[in-house]
């Protein structure tokens, strides 16, 4: 069950009132002081929710900690492949499973 939370604009305090279907009516009234006058307030279940969707979403390389999820190890790769409609190969998708999976190439000697 959905649960509104308003802010009373007369005295401050907050209000949570229970949604029985989506889409009632909802007349708020202040719990605290009995006033109408109430605003909206995100509850804080979907404001959670909302800052991890954001925080995915902007995940990039310039992130610190964007390398320690193994997911990551190779996703500028396939993307750039991708942008360019090139078919990646083998051994680079070989080289980027490996690594996700925890074996990390050698380190490159020229
Ligand atoms: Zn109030």
């Amino acid at each position: 069950m959905p649960v509104y939370e308003y802010r009373c604009q007369d005295c401050g305090k907050v209000s949570s009132f229970f949604i029985r279907s989506i889409g009632a009516p909802l007349e708020p009234v202040c719990a605290h002081c009995h006033s109408q006058n109430l605003r909206r307030r995100m509850s804080s279940f979907a404001t959670g929710k909302t800052t991890q969707s954001v925080h995915d979403s902007h995940t990039s390389p310039s992130d610190p900690g964007y390398y320690s999820d193994p997911r990551n190890i190779g996703r500028h790769v396939e993307s750039s492949f991708k942008r360019y409609g090139m078919e990646m190969p083998a051994q680079v998708r070989e080289t980027i499973e490996a690594a996700r999976e925890g074996n990390l190439p050698k380190e490159i000697n020229p």
